[in-house]
């Protein structure tokens, strides 16, 4: 299988889907990471520590935009290889863009009917009103431009359609585990990361220059990602909404579900202890 990423940021594709994508690296399936902008404005934490100290490094507190985006991709591509991503494409826009570009569609729509994903994983569009949320602008982006890559015709664009199979959107902060509550909005999948749970640690790690390391790793794992586990049945999950119908020959039950025990489950999906196993580097 292929799986393509496409997200807004540099750090997005670790924070919402470093895991799940580590297990999908983990049986040979090819990864790739679209990044739309260069991340140069967002979470400039590491240089506005440094103007904030009595005598800053003139270096990092004098850095231009050029230094700062070569920075993240630094960090990004140290990300890319502890979590087992094939390739990261980045397109260095503007991270302030609020707004759907139709250029961008078609790079977007052409990216995707180069790679031929079978799927795709991408922010859900949480509020397509604030287009102030650059990730909401990016899915907005990603769905413009799967139906232009279904869309192509080869006799007038020299490619064939694309259609892909599942649109996963992740970051929806919805955990009931029912379909009912909440008028059925929540994440409807889960995929398992407890066994690749300190590779998300260490990929997150990387992205030092805006405060994603150490603490903040720690806390964000065990919350969000322990938050998605309780709702999984497991120690750590990331949890996701797919865009369309499923299909099935008969009623799908998971294995998971088929293993499940809910009074015991309590124990073994509590038992890890990120900050004991995972110390943070001195
Ligand atoms: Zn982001």
């Amino acid at each position: 299988m292929k799986v393509m990423t496409i997200y807004a940021h540099p750090a997005d594709t670790i924070t919402n889907c470093g895991g799940t994508l580590a297990r999908h690296a983990d049986v040979g399936d090819e990864v790739v990471a679209l990044i739309l902008t260069h991340g140069g404005r967002i979470h400039a934490n590491r240089y506005a520590e440094e103007w904030r100290k009595d005598a800053p490094d003139a270096a990092i507190a004098g850095a231009g935009l050029d230094d700062i985006v070569a920075f993240k991709k630094g960090e990004l591509q140290r990300a890319a290889d502890i979590v087992g991503i094939s390739r990261v494409i980045t397109l260095d826009r503007d991270d302030r863009d609020a707004a759907l570009h139709d250029e961008l569609v078609e790079t977007v729509a052409e990216q995707i009917a180069a790679e031929r994903p079978d799927v795709i994983i991408c922010d859900y569009p949480q509020n397509p009103v604030m287009a102030a949320n650059t990730h909401t602008v990016a899915t907005t982006t990603v769905l413009a431009a799967l139906g232009r890559a279904g869309a192509y015709l080869r006799n007038l664009d020299g490619r064939a359609e694309y259609h892909v199979k599942q649109v996963f959107l992740t970051s929806l902060p919805v955990f009931p585990t029912d379909g009912l509550s909440l008028f059925g909005v929540r994440n409807d999948v889960f995929v398992d990361i407890t066994p690749v749970v300190g590779r998300k640690v260490a990929a997150m790690d990387c992205f030092d220059s805006q405060g994603y390391s150490g603490l903040f790793a720690r806390k964000l794992i065990e919350s969000a990602n322990g938050e998605a586990g309780r709702a999984a049945g497991v120690n750590f999950a990331e949890g996701f909404y797919r865009l369309y119908n499923e299909t099935h020959a008969v009623l799908p039950v998971t294995p998971a579900a088929m293993a499940d025990d809910p009074l015991t489950r309590h124990v073994s999906y509590s038992r890890i202890n990120l900050r004991a196993e995972y110390p943070i580097a001195e």
